[in-house]
């Protein structure tokens, strides 16, 4: 959407920005002895409350825990890096007939806002990552960030509930106000230890409420019972590790790591040690496994990409791989942390909501600025900064946004109408920015329910059906098994599709209750 040449003025600066930030650790960032970790279980009970642990929780034996590829994105939200994280995830589905949603920690330096309406609109989890990447960040980076999301690209505040800290840089402090202003959780340590070792800290996502637990050897003052945080969560980011174990940790971008202490980047050890390590959480307590991304790093669409083909191949190589196992579910850490909070065994997800996908409907052909690109195609204003312009549909500022003045007032200049922004009680697929009005006012226009029964335990419907084509050439149906409702007639629907559909009204009920729980 941007000319190559703003493009090109920016993306040194951007490589900067990124070069400081891979996410590396080098060894282990915590240990028992520096933790001085006591939780007291019986009193620290789901959802609110969740006691470090390695064991799964509600008390569930690992078989019967789903096996979850947690999927994030980092930094600025533009075409290039949407199509970065598209090339690994659009041809996917989970168990449920749903393509995975991932979490993006958007930073708004280069952010393009109508993308960042357009990916939240399609389900993903829009995340907070500062105003303009700043580690250990003052407060303004962080509250800038969310009213600039809000009123630019039309995100609920309701909904930006985590945080991400730009290098993995945080201190007690930050935690401390991140829960003060109201985030759900946080997800800037690192679990450091392999899940095989003696003292792992891969523990599943917990509570802070007798502190953390995690990074007690890096960040001062933290653990031996601090912070206390009640009910404020850590989801830890799972590093993978390669021959030399806990001496060969890969956290962010592992593709961009040599392996093995090697000199050269190697994708075929890469992927081996990125199997290793996910079959170690898959055949022992299941913990999580992160695919934690920089997509600008594999993009093959920004302007001096030298991303290899050989790296992407390898990435959904992996990803292939892990789908053809049982109970695997590429998630969010929204969607991990609902489970987490509320975890019911692999063979009842079927009717778990937060995995679940749904379309807003609004009719194709209604022109509404709403983060649908079908419906909103010429209706953008266009924000022609110098420094990094964006598309928005809530109107554009008199200048760009910072941490000190995060929405600046609209501007006036010709061709620029004054836009409605989006107010508490519409949910943005809904919401007109330029006719001010909310075309959804009751449960008649809620979401679209699409996704399917997993059948028990997972029926064999993981894997990369649609993508890889079906085993032995079988024409469309088994290829893609997952019409959704509203384009079949019943006769059409396939066996166990009735069923379906009581779980689709079910979901469309709790899908329209998620639109107004946003409100
Ligand atoms: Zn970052």
């Amino acid at each position: 959407m941007l000319p190559t040449t703003l493009l090109a003025a920016f993306l040194p600066l951007l490589g900067y920005v990124l070069a400081q930030e891979e996410g590396q650790i080098s060894g282990p960032t915590s240990s028992a002895s520096a933790a001085g970790y006591s939780c007291d279980a019986t009193k620290c009970k789901l959802p609110n409350c969740n006691c470090a642990s390695t064991d799964p929780p509600g008390g569930l034996s690992p078989s019967d825990v789903p096996m979850f590829v947690v999927f994030t994105a980092d930094d600025a939200i533009q075409t290039y890096t949407l199509d970065a994280v598209n090339q690994f995830l659009a041809h996917r589905k989970n168990p449920n007939g749903c393509q995975p949603k991932i979490t993006y920690y958007t930073s708004l330096n280069y952010t393009n806002y109508t993308l960042v309406t357009d990916w939240y609109v399609a389900g993903n989890e829009i995340a907070d990552h500062t105003m303009t990447h700043v580690g250990t960040p003052p407060e303004d980076e962080v509250t800038g960030n969310l009213i600039a999301l809000n009123q630019l690209a039309g995100i609920p505040l309701s909904s930006i509930i985590g945080f991400r800290a730009p290098y993995l840089n945080y201190s007690v402090d930050t935690l401390k106000m991140l829960a003060k202003l109201g985030f759900t959780y946080d997800s800037s340590s690192s679990a450091s230890v392999p899940v095989t070792d003696d003292g792992t800290d891969a523990f599943w996502p917990y509570t802070l409420d007798y502190g953390m637990a995690n990074d007690c050897l890096v960040v001062d003052g933290l653990c031996k019972g601090q912070p206390v945080l009640p009910g404020f969560w850590e989801i830890p980011m799972y590093a993978m590790f390669d021959e030399r174990g806990a001496d060969g940790p890969h956290l962010m971008d592992p593709w961009l790591d040599t392996a093995n202490g090697q000199s050269t980047v190697n994708d075929s050890a890469t992927l081996e040690y990125m199997k290793s390590t996910f079959t170690a959480h898959y055949k022992g307590k299941r913990q999580p496994f992160g695919l934690y991304t920089h997509p600008i790093h594999v993009s093959t669409t920004v302007p001096g990409a030298t991303v290899s083909n050989s790296t992407i191949n390898m990435i959904n190589e992996f990803l292939d791989w892990a789908q053809e196992q049982q109970d695997v579910w590429i998630v969010n850490s929204e969607q991990l942390l609902e489970w987490v909070r509320n975890p019911v065994p692999v063979s009842q997800l079927d009717s778990f909501a937060p995995l679940k996908c749904s379309t807003p409907a609004v009719d194709s052909s209604t022109k509404i600025c709403n983060g649908i690109p079908q419906n909103e195609e010429g209706l953008l204003d266009h924000c022609a900064f110098s420094d990094f312009p964006f598309y928005t549909c809530y109107g554009c500022p008199e200048e760009p946004p910072t941490p000190s003045n995060p929405s600046p007032p609209q501007t006036t200049e010709s061709g620029h109408v004054a836009r409605f922004r989006l107010p508490a009680n519409c949910s943005t697929p809904f919401w007109d920015p330029i006719k001010g009005t909310c075309i959804c006012n009751s449960s008649s226009c809620a979401f679209t329910d699409q996704s399917r029964p997993i059948g028990p335990n997972g029926a064999n419907l993981t894997g990369d059906q649609v993508s890889s084509g079906s085993q032995d050439g079988e024409p469309s149906q088994s290829a893609n098994p997952y019409v959704p409702f509203n384009a079949a007639a019943p006769g059409a629907l396939p066996a166990g599709a009735w069923s379906a559909m009581a779980v689709g009204v079910v979901g469309a009920v709790l899908g329209a209750m998620g639109a107004f729980s946003r409100l």
